[in-house]
């Protein structure tokens, strides 16, 4: 992304925050993870208690997103999937090319959308790779995510 790009939207950088979280430990090592996690989830849980999207708490997530390679890259994906902002291994095109480039029959609509998991705190988001896999807690609040 360049400077000439136009502003990116306070809600897709909301949602890769939020949705970024469970794949910290595999894009990042462990202290730097633990330590990126925690810090967005300050700035996400400071946001919710505002009720409005402030945009100075978008800006310190856009930061903390853009500070390592790996974080921007998911940023970026996020940012291009609009209007459903799901991380990018769970865009049909980062799926795809997980098949390793296998044909895929003419008319198959593609790999089935897993279902999206919110903490009703708005700090987490999580999607659900199959049915059977238990739905996880928010690890900043200790519930249960929800579906939507
Ligand atoms: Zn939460």
């Amino acid at each position: 992304m360049g400077p000439d790009d136009h502003p990116a939207d306070p809600d897709g950088i909301r949602e890769a925050a939020r949705a970024i979280r469970p794949y910290l430990p595999r894009l990042l090592d462990p202290a730097t993870a633990t330590r990126l996690d925690r810090a967005l989830a300050d700035q996400l849980t400071t946001a919710d208690q505002l009720t409005t999207a402030d945009p100075t708490a978008t800006d310190r997530l856009q930061t903390l997103l853009a500070g390592n390679d790996d974080t921007a890259w998911f940023l970026t994906a996020v940012l291009t999937d609009t209007p459903h902002f799901r991380p990018p291994y769970h865009q049909p095109r980062y799926l795809h090319r997980q098949t390793g480039g296998r044909a895929t029959p003419a008319g198959d609509p593609g790999p089935i959308a897993a279902a999206r998991y919110t903490c009703p705190h708005g700090d987490y988001t999580w999607y659900r790779p199959d049915v059977g896999t238990p739905i996880e807690d928010c690890p900043t609040h200790h519930i249960p995510l929800v579906h939507g």
